[in-house]
């Protein structure tokens, strides 16, 4: 059965009730191993010549039905399913590139793949550049002989800044190379990249799609060789591969994902636009505001803003501190896509590995807060932030903003 709309494929996908009991769930098939009917036929199934799993490394029947879900939410012939949005990465990176080759990225990538990043060329001699992608011609002089992957992100975290993804993937058709986006700030209900002209997907599973900060997990989608080098290589042997019971979770969160989105971003819309002209607010970062300097791109390749704000305060490290030790309601901790609000600091949290002058370049300041809106009534979560902008009042005004 084929469904046409996003909500339905959510909940539907993948999961035929009379291939199991006719239950409702999709089964947690806890097992390490599968029994084979006869020899014969663990030697058909090895063969590849039958159909039937074998051992859960390689299939299980939990994890498949996620895999064959997230396929059809991002418009790909087929998923892949990881123990952690970074096996995710490490697979597709390790899987597709070899020693000598050179992998262009955008200029933000996440704190881990950017140590992955090093860690490839330091033993691999695969090497990488970063750029800010924002034309065609500065992306054409950036590949070199060479270059073997693309890999980009957008929104770039913390700054939101975007990449536009059509006209990457335009660029690298011509050159025969494949572009691979890391979707997990958008989820495929904001973003789909596939459907821009790029080849490959992958998510922090983590994030929006487990939307409930209880599990760990990645997923990668794309095309079936594609997929299916990758199954036979990097995920059968290094085996980073994903438990059923996390599975099971993540198709759960699944269900729900559109409509938490839309409250997501609902709630980042309002949230911002009370930032913004805020006294003690220098600057919002919200792809969602019509004064966002790539508010047209983000029209044209994202349904919605997202639910990912960042903003500077007035100060410094301080201040910044401080208005986060006044905060009841919003969390304090790194993560981003569950039904909690939460708030950290850049600079001293996911970028604190960062060089201080890339930091500045990626427009990382000290005063620089991110915020992963939660679901909760956005009139608690401004609340929570006025207790914030109340602590900053209270701070004794001796400070020099340009010294911290
Ligand atoms: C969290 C995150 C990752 C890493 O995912 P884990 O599930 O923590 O391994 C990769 N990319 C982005 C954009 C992330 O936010």
């Amino acid at each position: 059965m084929k469904y046409e709309h996003f909500e339905t494929k959510a909940i539907h996908v993948g999961h035929d009730q009379s291939q199991h009991n006719d239950s409702l769930a999709v089964p947690i098939y806890q097992t390490s191993t599968f029994v084979f009917p006869s020899a014969e036929s663990g030697e058909r199934r090895f063969a590849g010549q039958e159909q039937g799993y074998v051992y859960s490394r390689l299939s299980n029947p939990t994890v498949a039905c996620l895999e064959e879900r997230m396929a059809a939410l991002e418009g790909g012939d087929r998923g892949l399913a990881f123990a952690s949005g970074m096996a995710a990465v490490s697979a597709v990176l390790l899987g597709l590139a070899k020693t000598g080759d050179h992998i262009l990225c955008s200029e933000g990538v996440y704190g881990c793949t950017y140590g992955l990043l090093h860690y490839m060329e330091e033993k691999l001699n695969i090497s990488h550049s970063l750029l800010s992608m924002e034309t065609k011609e500065e992306i054409e002089q950036a590949i070199v002989h060479n270059t073997s992957l693309i890999y980009i992100e957008s929104p770039i975290n913390p700054t939101m800044k975007l990449v536009d993804l059509q006209m990457v993937a335009h660029v690298a058709k011509e050159k025969g190379i494949p572009v691979i986006v890391d979707n997990t700030f958008c989820s495929p209900y904001l973003q789909q990249p596939l459907a821009l002209g790029c080849d490959l997907v992958l998510h922090s599973a983590t994030k929006y799609i487990c939307g409930h900060g209880d599990v760990i997990g990645g997923i990668v989608v794309g095309r079936e060789d594609v997929m299916k080098q990758l199954a036979a290589t990097v995920q059968k042997d290094i085996g980073g591969v994903m438990a059923p019971f996390d599975a099971w979770l993540l198709l759960r969160g699944i269900k729900t994902l559109a409509i938490r989105l839309d409250r997501h971003c609902e709630n980042a819309e309002k949230i911002a636009a009370l930032l913004k002209g805020h006294p003690h607010i220098e600057s919002v970062y919200f792809p969602g505001d019509n004064q966002f300097p790539q508010y047209a791109l983000a029209q044209r390749q994202m349904k919605r803003g997202g639910g990912m704000i960042s903003f500077t305060i007035k100060g410094g490290k301080e201040e910044a501190q401080q208005f986060m030790n006044a905060l009841s309601l919003i969390k304090i901790a790194v993560s981003l896509g569950d039904a909690e609000t939460l708030i950290q600091h850049p600079a001293t949290m996911t970028h604190a590995v960062v060089a201080e002058e890339d930091r500045e370049k990626m427009g990382i300041g000290q005063n620089l807060l991110r915020l992963s809106l939660g679901l909760e009534a956005w009139q608690d979560i401004w609340e929570d932030l006025e207790r914030g902008f109340t602590a900053l009042q209270n701070m004794p005004t001796v400070t020099n903003y340009e010294s911290n």
